[in-house]
């Protein structure tokens, strides 16, 4: 079990809803309060926590169109981007969501 759960009694299964304010509290103490040890850090690839999405085959990318279903568009992490980004998600969601914005604007006026 996660030691900051073990210390603040709340159980790993446990919805959020269910946690009593005194477990909350606990909680809140046990992350701001208590020092963790490094034990070094884990294999490349491993802090990867989604993949997966709209093959990249289905999209046009001069507007972001589904090459499938007319007028449905996609941008950001909806879409199967998945390489060592190197931290441009952010980067890529926020462009795609400009070309997307702009190339619905076209299409609809
Ligand atoms: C822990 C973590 C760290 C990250 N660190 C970085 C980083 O350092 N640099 C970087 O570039 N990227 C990072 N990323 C990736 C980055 O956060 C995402 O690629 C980016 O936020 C994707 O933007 P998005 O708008 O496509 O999707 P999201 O930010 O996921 O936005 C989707 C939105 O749609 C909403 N939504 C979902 N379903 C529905 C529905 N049915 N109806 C209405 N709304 C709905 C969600 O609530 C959400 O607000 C990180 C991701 C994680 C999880």
């Amino acid at each position: 079990m996660v030691e900051f759960l073990k210390a603040a009694e709340v159980g790993e299964e446990m919805r959020w809803a269910d946690i009593s304010k005194k477990s909350v509290n606990k909680l809140a103490l046990e992350l701001s309060a208590s020092i963790y040890r490094a034990d070094g850090k884990s294999t490349f690839k491993e802090e990867f926590v989604t993949a997966g999405g709209v093959d990249l085959k289905e999209i046009e990318f001069k507007t972001f169109a589904s090459k499938k279903i007319p007028n449905l568009y996609f941008a950001g992490e909806v879409l199967n981007i998945d390489a060592v980004t190197g931290g441009f998600n952010f980067q890529a969601a926020w462009t795609g969501g400009w070309i997307v914005g702009n190339a619905m604007a076209e299409a609809f006026k």
